[in-house]
């Protein structure tokens, strides 16, 4: 029997974070979509292709296999190439519907329904709805313009219909789809040990000039109820036997009176898990990082993005440098591992500005380190400024955090990836640094750090 939907993350043969940190983790926002459709009674099937490495001949192959009504593909900016390549790929295949969604194609989508006939439908943010209206109004003959969210081609013209509000009640969402893909897939680093990620929220209030989540998900934050992800956590643990959870919210502390509450549930409920999870240091104190390490968090995830003051308040990140000191500091202090999220090149940043966030983060004395390079996404203020200054470049593909793709008033693109290279090579080839890490983190530190110095 044909299948109704199958969903694809496209293949992924160059990032960088795959690449250098084996980091592998399941496509959630798919994966929502797919736990919506089943409970609608609509079969559906799930390819990684960034995660097991399968191929466009692969997708070619599936869709003759398995003959879907429908087609979804996921499009993050510097994987757009990818997942048009999977749209021709599909197309040559059978004939199904194509439906592209995720962040690139909802800040582009007037440019990609008008440069790519393969693509039939795009869906603009939160797809697990629409996807399900979508897909029972073309199985009836329906109207897809009465669909909220939907940008598709109608006689030659596009069609945007109106926003459709976001789910508000995270908790009437059914699990992630989990059991559609094999869990031996996904990794973090090289430890050797499957992962499990799970969001508890969405939105976000804060107006970082960088970053695209309130455009997607809206400024108001939307919280789960603690109850229901400790269900979900055991849940993961009883059918897949995972006890370790990356939280992948975009700041998981950004309430941290739900953070307080979470935990005590946690080791109330003695799950024994291991997790990981972002943090704004504004956002965090002493108090709850103690709490937070008791309930078996192991890992802070923290976007420090400069060591300089003035450059925070340009990019609107709204915390201070004492704040991140005092933060990892009392992390150290209580055992966490911290991971520094450092991105260079931001506006106003200068080989000076540059160097003192490589001073500062080693002073942090974090577990590991990211130099990203500042990348303007569409659906941020700062790819806002940069079209209008008529600098964006067109090469998406570039646009993964490792290469640099706008340089400011005095770096060349020259400069940032010099700059970058000199960060990795200053943060992880200190030898005490080294001998400390290697004591705790073991081979997969050095697996790490040896491919992190030689981008
Ligand atoms: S970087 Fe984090 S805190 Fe800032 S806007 Fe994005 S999600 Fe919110």
């Amino acid at each position: 029997m044909a299948l109704d939907v199958l969903l694809i993350n496209p293949p992924d043969q160059k990032s960088k974070y795959k690449k250098y940190l084996n980091i592998r983790i399941p496509p959630l926002g798919i994966l929502y979509i797919a736990a919506v459709l089943e409970e609608n009674g609509i079969s559906v099937e799930v390819m990684d292709c960034a995660a097991d490495d399968t191929t466009y001949a692969d997708i070619r192959e599936r869709v003759e296999r398995t003959r879907p009504f429908i087609v979804g593909i996921t499009s993050t900016t510097p994987l757009i190439n990818e997942a048009l390549k999977s749209a021709e790929a599909v197309k040559m295949a059978g004939d199904p519907y194509i439906v592209l969604g995720g962040p690139h194609a909802t800040f582009l989508h007037h440019e990609i329904l008008t440069e790519n006939t393969a693509i039939d439908f795009i869906i603009k943010g939160e797809g697990e709805y629409a996807f399900s209206e979508l897909y029972r109004i073309l199985r009836s003959g329906g109207d897809p313009g009465t669909i909220e969210g939907l940008v598709f081609r109608s006689e030659g013209v596009i069609q945007e219909n109106p926003d459709r509000e976001v789910c508000v009640d995270l908790n009437t969402l059914p699990y992630p789809a989990r059991h559609l893909l094999p869990k031996e897939n996904y990794r973090i680093f090289d430890v050797n040990m499957p992962i499990a990620t799970v969001i508890c929220s969405r939105g976000c209030p804060m107006r970082c000039s960088f970053c695209a989540s309130s455009a997607i998900h809206g400024r108001t934050i939307r919280k789960r109820s603690p109850e229901d992800v400790i269900e979900e956590i055991r849940h993961i643990r009883d059918t897949l036997g995972i006890s370790m959870i990356a939280f992948m919210d975009d700041t998981f502390t950004l309430m941290p009176g739900w953070v307080e509450t979470f935990c005590n549930l946690l080791i109330e409920e003695d799950l024994h898990i291991e997790w990981g999870c972002t943090a704004r240091v504004d956002r965090i104190d002493s108090d709850l990082i103690r709490l937070m390490k008791r309930a078996g968090c192991e890992t802070l995830f923290i976007g420090v993005e400069s060591g300089d003051q003035e450059i925070l308040d340009r990019i609107k990140k709204g915390t201070k440098i004492d704040q991140i000191k005092t933060v990892f500091s009392t992390a150290r202090d209580f055992g966490m591992r911290t991971i520094a999220s450092i991105a260079l090149g931001l506006p106003g940043e200068t080989k000076e500005t540059a160097k003192k966030s490589i001073a500062f983060v080693k002073k942090l004395h974090a577990s590991y380190a990211l130099f990203s390079v500042a990348t303007p996404y569409p659906g941020t203020e700062f790819y806002n400024n940069v079209r209008e200054n008529g600098n964006l470049p067109q090469n998406w593909s570039n646009f993964d955090l490792f290469s640099p793709v706008v340089g400011t008033l005095s770096l060349t693109l020259e400069d940032i990836r010099d700059i970058q290279k000199k960060a990795y090579r200053e943060f992880y080839l200190r030898p005490l640094y080294i001998l400390e890490t290697l004591k705790k983190e073991g081979r997969p530190f050095f697996h790490t750090m040896k491919v992190l110095i030689s981008p």
